[in-house]
């Protein structure tokens, strides 16, 4: 029997290949593109992303978990996938045994790696140009390729860095991270060192509309049409459009209760007026809330209503003036219903957090599907 779920998540795959040809053409029609899946594809569902992804073509992805990697293996992604830093030595070397592409971010690591591998295998190298975090500081990244290139086992197939900045007003921090990237590479050539593959730019620099030289762009954010910058005002943002397009759930109970009636509903207690109050099968353990003190609107019937309370597996609604309001009703929590919509930034603002934080609450309690895109 194929049940129906109650409550869903709906992905926009044409929203998807659309924000995907924005970012090759910003990034120029010769840049390989690697595509950011991590964190369940930024909580749109790690599977149908990557099925999609490789049908449109990208050159490659790129995730933290060697969990997702395996995932997709199996389920018939071919494309090469690109491991973040993320684990131990140990881990490492199983990774690259398992035909993933493990990254290498220090030569005591590598040193570990390339002596416990019994054959060669490939791999990529992190280098840091100012972030303070992952990789070989670009001072001594010179002597980590040199020393790194001549350990045994390890396949150098690219050489990669991170430069991601938030706010709009640092971006000429970043423009001078990628140039000295630029030089690093540039000087490396020079000295006879030469990769498939070179790195830098993700969501944000091809946003602000840099150009490097690196062969490869690796994109999260922008594909799936969100912006890595803290006010959605950075340059590029309006030419996305959202993949996440809804949250939906129904109604599964309807009470109606007099004026005047003792009870205690939805955080109402005694009502002053007559009310009717909807209940949905979803709460905190879905990742929904209402902070206190603040106003979360679902959709019925293409209106506005307010959300009373949530509570671990159920949230009350007030449907009052929602005229004919009945069980199995769609509610919207996240997307359009008529004239209405709620975004992704209506969420955010409502819970106090950044509209990647409200994917990642919501990744994984939902059961998604694709949407059905309209031309537009
Ligand atoms: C996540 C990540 C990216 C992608 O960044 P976006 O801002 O989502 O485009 C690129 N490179 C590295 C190393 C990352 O961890």
């Amino acid at each position: 029997m194929n049940l129906e779920k109650a409550s869903y998540a709906e992905i926009d795959l044409g929203a998807l290949a659309h924000n995907l040809s924005y970012v090759q053409q910003l990034a120029g029609q010769d840049k390989q593109i690697i595509a950011s899946i991590k964190a369940n594809a930024y909580g749109h569902d790690v599977l149908l992303v990557a099925k999609a992804l490789q049908e449109i073509g990208v050159d490659a992805l790129a995730t933290g978990s060697l969990d997702e990697a395996r995932l997709l293996r199996t389920q018939g992604i071919t494309l090469p996938i690109l491991l973040f830093a993320f684990s131990t030595p140990r881990l490492t070397v199983q990774a690259a045994i398992e035909g993933y592409i493990p990254t290498l971010t220090n030569l005591e690591a590598a040193t570990t790696v390339a002596n416990a591998l019994k054959k060669p295998a490939a791999f990529y190298l992190k280098v840091d140009v100012g972030l303070g975090r992952l990789g070989e500081p670009i001072n001594t990244a010179r002597h980590f390729v040199e020393e790194v290139v001549n350990l045994p086992n390890l396949r150098v197939d690219g050489i990669y860095t991170h430069v991601p900045f938030a706010q709009t007003s640092k971006s000429d921090w970043a423009e001078r991270k990628l140039q000295s990237f630029d030089r690093f590479i540039t000087d490396l050539g020079n000295a006879g060192y030469t990769f498939p593959l070179t790195q830098a730019m993700a969501s944000c620099c091809l946003l602000a509309g840099f150009l490097d030289q690196s062969s490869a762009v690796c994109v999260g954010h922008a594909l799936y049409g969100l912006s890595p910058f803290e006010s959605d005002s950075g340059e590029g943002i309006n030419h996305l459009k959202p993949v996440m397009k809804s949250v939906k759930s129904k109604l599964i109970h309807i009470a109606h209760h007099a004026k005047g009636s003792d009870i205690a509903v939805g955080g109402l207690y005694g009502l002053e007026r007559a009310h009717t109050v909807g209940v949905l099968p979803v709460g905190m353990a879905h990742g929904f809330c209402r902070p206190p003190g603040k106003d979360i609107p679902v959709l019925v019937r293409g209106q506005k209503c307010r959300v009373l309370s949530v509570s671990l597996e159920h949230t009350t609604i007030d449907l009052s003036g929602i005229d004919g309001a009945d069980t199995g009703d769609s509610v919207t929590l996240l997307g359009r219903d008529a004239e209405e919509i709620i975004t992704l930034a209506t969420l955010a603002d409502a819970w106090g957090i950044q509209p990647l934080e409200v994917l990642m609450r919501l990744s994984g309690k939902f059961s998604v599907r694709t949407a059905e895109t309209q031309a537009s």
